[in-house]
């Protein structure tokens, strides 16, 4: 049924390919892939200094990670998890493009960008990146490369478990399915500032999988940007 669903919201946004994905209304030639009345509604978290309290919260004590930064909530209905579902199924790329060039921007002031920093989005199963065509962490990799100029390395990581879907299942039960579906590929990460990037922290099973394939390797440091952060209750 989710096939079937998604293939259907591929043909829909095929057919109307200049719509807002989070309101429906016929974009202007002067917006480009989400509307202007969305991009100010957007619920963006203000950044500072500190890291997201969310985020340090949830990945306190798993993952040592030195900056960790989200760019909005993310909840049931939101306008945050329109966009992201059109990112990841409707076949919206550039939405992720936008969105993290929107993200590199509000970064700026805070994140500390080393000469050994690469962007590494979390990868997709060859399998689900062969029916979406692109991994949607990578679009967003490519906004936050083109405002923060730091370059995107897409084969660090590489993703051998595959699963139906995950946001259902509780969180003790997303760790033992994941935990070890990551490799971390030694001569790409050697010497390096890691910054992961991911469309959305739920669990944070995910980046606790990815940071523990690179554990016993030689990595400078790890930090974290996702597009949106989950509340409490997705746990
Ligand atoms: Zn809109």
């Amino acid at each position: 049924m989710k096939f079937i669903s998604q293939t259907f919201s591929g043909l829909y946004s095929f057919v109307y390919p200049n719509t807002c994905p989070g309101c429906n209304r016929s974009l202007t030639k002067w917006e480009k892939n989400i509307c202007n009345i969305c991009l100010k509604n957007l619920p963006v978290i203000a950044l500072s200094n500190e890291n997201d309290s969310i985020l340090q919260t949830r990945l306190m004590g798993r993952v040592y990670l030195t900056q960790a930064y989200s760019m909005m909530r993310f909840y049931k209905g939101s306008l945050s998890q329109k966009l992201i579902h059109s990112l990841k199924y409707r076949n919206k790329p550039l939405v992720g493009v936008e969105l993290g060039k929107m993200f590199g921007e509000q970064l700026k002031p805070f994140l500390q960008i080393q000469e050994n920093s690469i962007l590494v989005p979390v990868p997709l199963h060859p399998h689900k990146y062969q029916i979406r065509a692109y991994n949607q962490s990578e679009k967003i990799a490519e906004g936050l490369s083109q405002t923060l100029n730091i370059p995107v390395v897409t084969d660090a990581l590489e993703r051998k478990g595959f699963h139906v879907s995950q946001t259902q299942k509780h969180k003790e039960a997303r760790w033992l399915e994941i935990k070890n579906d990551f490799i971390a590929h030694k001569e790409k990460v050697n010497d390096r500032d890691i910054i992961l990037v991911d469309d959305i922290c739920t669990s944070g099973a995910t980046i606790e999988a990815c940071a523990k394939t690179m554990e016993n390797m030689n990595v400078k440091s790890i930090k974290l940007l996702t597009l949106a952060v989950a509340g409490d209750h997705y746990q």
